[in-house]
């Protein structure tokens, strides 16, 4: 086979992009269903064209043009960030009145600020209060597809180098695989040494949490001198003039320039590599990190081997991103935003796994069912906020009385349930005694305001009180709701012949 054989459109780097957004569509269809999203990306011609992806509906229009409305308004935003337009209480920036019953959409720009290559527009429809959005989530969405468009622009210049092409071919389609960014870098470790030799990569990334140190985040090849985790200041060393100025680094042991370090002042005394080279995971100031490829010999680097790193490199950094966003959306999908354990969703989900491995092992499980007594009160009395603030509390106790194996989640309004796998009722009952009492016992305290509160709880085993997630909630309900008869603050075990709640009434 020569390289004319192979074909170019097997290069076509659009399923990068793709299968970002249609991962990252479900997640908004999840969180708001009935929502549609719709992605517009800049073109040649410098207008905004409606992507051809399975989403779209077909009737938008196809192509905005830089005089239309809604490109103003874009450029003229003050923050990049999500903007609901087009609805009833901002209509008259439209030429045209909307009428109160319409739906609302929402624009949320993709890129940065100096660059933006497209916008998502959702729309809302008219059930769903535009208030209740969280506007974050659109923003991270718009931000990572942002990534996305970085990275799939980055395969595309490879494509246009034509002496690598075998070798592009293999990169493009192994690094377009990794679903995890540890994949990623082992891919990128494995051909990197088609372009440059080398015997240890190290992947350093500046903190978060503390911008004026960078941080050790991976090592392939031995670990001397460095440690997994370790920090260092950005400041004096050839990994910090990197990662300031977005500029890729060569040492060479025999220059023998006067240097201060490669990772901190003072670490070539005993540094065993004879040569590195830095590449930063952005051309821009103040970059993201540097990876860095360090060889125990000398041997010439030519400049087309700076360059293709240098592409893969910036691939990485586009791709770490998208990686660290989608986790962050999957969060929005899973997690309670008040008091972070597991939403509704996610809790019936981890249920039917946990369920389905209890009945392969045949394991028993514990489920408990539980709710704060006589809640509306604290409302009523202390507002919602107080009421807000009774169910994060409550939350973290719930958390701290349990195992970590144990799987807390938010059911409703004030209702909880806890999943106990691998283990068995009584050691159960002991949890869900100590949970009680630890709410009682509790002073919930804010602003001044000191109240306390107390909680019922039903507790179900299966097989032995219910074979499937809807027998064992209505168990654990029904056990519940004898320990609210019986007074609340108190757990009740499961017996059969207790009454569910709703025959009651
Ligand atoms: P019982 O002892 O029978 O459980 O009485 P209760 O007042 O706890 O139960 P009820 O189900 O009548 O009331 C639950 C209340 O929880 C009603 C609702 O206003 C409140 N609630 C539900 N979700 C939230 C929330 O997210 N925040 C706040 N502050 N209150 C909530
Ligand atoms: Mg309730
Ligand atoms: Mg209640």
């Amino acid at each position: 086979m020569t390289l004319a054989d192979i074909e170019v459109a097997n290069l076509d780097t659009k399923p990068i992009f793709q299968n970002q957004v249609k991962k990252s569509l479900s997640v908004i269809n999840t969180l708001y269903p009935g929502t549609f999203v719709y992605v517009y990306l800049l073109d040649e011609r410098g207008s905004f064209t409606l992507r051809d992806l399975e989403t779209n509906q077909g009737h938008l229009v196809t192509t905005i043009s830089p005089e239309m409305s809604i490109f103003v308004i874009l450029q003229t935003q003050k923050e990049f960030c999500s903007h609901l337009i087009a609805n009833k209480d901002n209509s008259e920036i439209f030429a045209q009145k909307i009428p109160a019953e319409s739906e609302s959409s929402l624009i949320s720009p993709i890129g940065y600020e100096d660059s933006l290559v497209g916008f998502l527009f959702t729309i809302i429809p008219v059930a769903l209060e535009p208030s209740s959005l969280n506007l974050k989530v659109f923003d991270d969405l718009a931000m990572s597809l942002g990534s996305a468009s970085v990275a799939s622009e980055l395969l595309h210049q490879f494509k246009s180098r034509s002496d690598q092409l075998a070798i592009m071919l293999e990169v493009n389609t192994h690094l377009n695989m990794a679903a995890t960014k540890e994949d990623y870098l082992y891919e990128i470790s494995r051909f990197g040494k088609y372009f440059i030799q080398f015997d240890r990569a190290v992947l350093v990334l500046k903190s978060e949490e503390a911008p004026e140190y960078f941080l050790i985040d991976y090592i392939e090849g031995d670990s001397i001198g460095l440690q997994l985790g370790m920090s260092y200041p950005l400041y004096n060393s050839l990994v910090s003039q990197s990662i300031n100025s977005g500029q890729y680094f060569i040492y060479k042991k025999s220059y023998e320039e006067s240097l201060v370090g490669i990772y901190h002042d003072g670490d070539t005394d005993e540094y065993p590599y004879k040569q590195v080279v830095g590449f930063p995971l952005a051309r821009i100031k103040n970059s993201p990190g540097v990876l860095i490829l360090e060889s125990l010999d000398e041997h010439p680097i030519k400049q087309n081997e700076i360059n293709i790193f240098g592409m893969i490199s910036q691939g990485l950094g586009a791709a770490l991103n998208r990686f660290r966003l989608y986790e962050r959306l999957t969060n929005y999908a899973t997690v309670d935003t008040l008091t972070h354990l597991y939403n509704l969703r996610a809790i019936k989900q981890r249920f039917e796994e946990e369920l389905a491995r209890a009945g392969r092992y045949q394991n028993s499980l514990v489920v408990l069912f539980l709710d704060l007594d006589k809640f509306k009160s604290v409302n009523d009395n202390h507002g919602h906020l107080m009421g807000d603030f009774v169910l994060r509390e409550t939350a973290q106790i719930i958390r701290d009385s349990i195992r970590t194996s144990d799987i807390p989640g938010r059911y409703g309004g004030e209702e909880f349930v806890v999943i106990m796998v691998n283990t068995d009722a009584q050691s159960c009952m002991a949890s869900a005694q100590r949970i009680c009492t630890a709410i009682h016992d509790h002073n919930y305290e804010m602003n001044d305001v000191r109240i306390t509160t107390k909680i019922s709880i039903g507790l179900a085993e299966y097989p032995k009180d219910g074979s499937n997630m809807q027998e064992l909630i209505q168990s654990a309900d029904t056990a519940m709701y004898t320990a609210k008869a019986r007074g609340g603050n108190q757990v009740i075990q499961y017996e059969k012949g207790m009454v569910p709640k709703s025959k009651v009434n």
